[in-house]
């Protein structure tokens, strides 16, 4: 089982990142981290990411039952979603679901990201897909999200947002970045007459070093 050394101030510092960055407004979004115990680190509900210290963050073990949490603070609203991710990929140490614009314009279109800038797939391990539709809250959300995860590092939510995986907080809000930079790019190649796909045996060469580098991760 993957886990993340130090995951309160892990978790800290990438929602501060996070909000700096423009990938989150205000208390949207949300992140966790794996402990060595099996119990997960995640973002409070209701508590602005700028205001954020480590008290605030809450401890849930795997079935989301709180652990610890300061004043009566409650787990992100979306924390199922973290859950079903961690249940489901043993090598991860950390979740970030976010509601950045152009990934969530593909999300609402219902449409995958290509992989269409090189070393993407290095890092997302190919096209990010679409999940199925869920309403927001219900443990669905996370079934799908599962699926369309499969062999990769991040999925959007279908009329929602975005979730990316991986082994640390930084590197899954650096998964967040690009994923949310090439949504951008992409919707501009559109306008210029569409991107033009990378060579298939070169993105199957990236994704391989994907899958390398989520087993081994440095
Ligand atoms: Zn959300």
């Amino acid at each position: 089982m993957k886990f993340v050394d130090n995951p309160e101030a892990a978790v800290r510092a990438a929602a501060k990142d996070m909000l700096r960055r423009g990938l989150v407004e205000g208390t949207a979004g949300n992140i966790s981290a794996r402990r060595s115990d099996g119990n997960l680190v995640i973002t409070p509900s209701s508590v602005d990411y700028a205001d954020m210290v480590l008290e605030d963050l809450v401890l849930v073990d795997p079935e989301g039952a709180v652990l610890q949490a300061k004043d009566g603070r409650m787990p992100s609203t979306e924390m199922k979603l973290h859950l079903a991710c961690y249940e489901a990929f043993d090598d991860i140490g950390s979740v970030i679901h976010s509601h950045p614009v152009w990934a969530t314009m593909f999300a609402i279109a219902r449409e995958s990201i290509p992989a269409c800038i090189d070393e993407f797939a290095v890092y997302c391990g190919g096209d990010v897909r679409c999940t199925e539709y869920a309403a927001s809250g219900t443990p669905e959300v996370g079934i799908n999200a599962v699926k369309a995860l499969d062999g990769r590092g991040a999925a959007l939510i279908a009329n929602h947002g975005l979730v990316a995986v991986g082994p640390r907080p930084d590197k899954v809000l650096h998964i967040t970045a690009l994923v949310e930079r090439t949504a951008q790019i992409v919707w501009g190649a559109r306008a210029l007459g569409g991107p033009v796909p990378i060579p298939e045996d070169v993105n199957r060469n990236f994704a391989g070093v994907y899958s390398y580098l989520r087993a081994n991760p440095r």
